[in-house]
């Protein structure tokens, strides 16, 4: 048996710099934000408020501290919407749509960022859940899928049998 030779040693990379802030935009990209890594906090909201203002079955923010998050392009396109009632702000993309930041009367130091307008990591794992009570019984929770015949790329929950009584 013939031992595999070793691909030669690439060189050394220039040591990386550390990524200091994880850049974020909208849809349409209209709007574009950062924020100084890592994140205070990420988390999941699985409130009814969050779930419609996103259209999604759930939330996933990155709480930052106000003054490490910054709007660096298309502050112009942002609209609020304040609910008074809960003292919540929600901004969004004008053009498109996109939430943006979720603010909180109470926690007035802090900005709710969504995760997903960012591409790359923000520095904090969403490990927390907000109204778990709430989880919808359509969200997706990471059953095993298969692939549905006929239709490729599409995945599916084969509907499950019942080894236990519904609670
Ligand atoms: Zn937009």
């Amino acid at each position: 048996m013939r031992a595999q030779l070793k691909k030669p040693l690439r060189p050394a990379k220039p040591p990386k710099s550390p990524a200091e802030c994880a850049q974020g935009q909208c849809l349409c990209g209209a709007v574009r934000l950062e924020i100084d890594v890592p994140a205070r906090w990420a988390w999941h909201d699985h409130s009814p408020a969050s779930r419609r203002a996103h259209g999604a079955a759930y939330a996933t923010y990155v709480g930052s501290y106000r003054s490490r998050f910054r709007i660096t392009e298309g502050a112009d396109e942002i609209t609020r919407f304040v609910d008074q009632g809960t003292g919540t702000a929600r901004s969004f993309c004008a053009r498109c749509g996109t939430p943006l930041a979720y603010e909180r009367a109470r926690a007035p130091t802090m900005v709710n960022i969504p995760r997903a307008l960012f591409d790359t990591r923000t520095g904090r794992e969403p490990r927390y859940h907000i109204a778990i009570d709430e989880l919808r019984d359509w969200a997706y929770t990471g059953a095993p899928l298969a692939p549905l015949k006929g239709f490729p790329g599409v995945v599916w929950e084969r509907p499950r049998r019942k080894k236990r009584p519904e609670r």
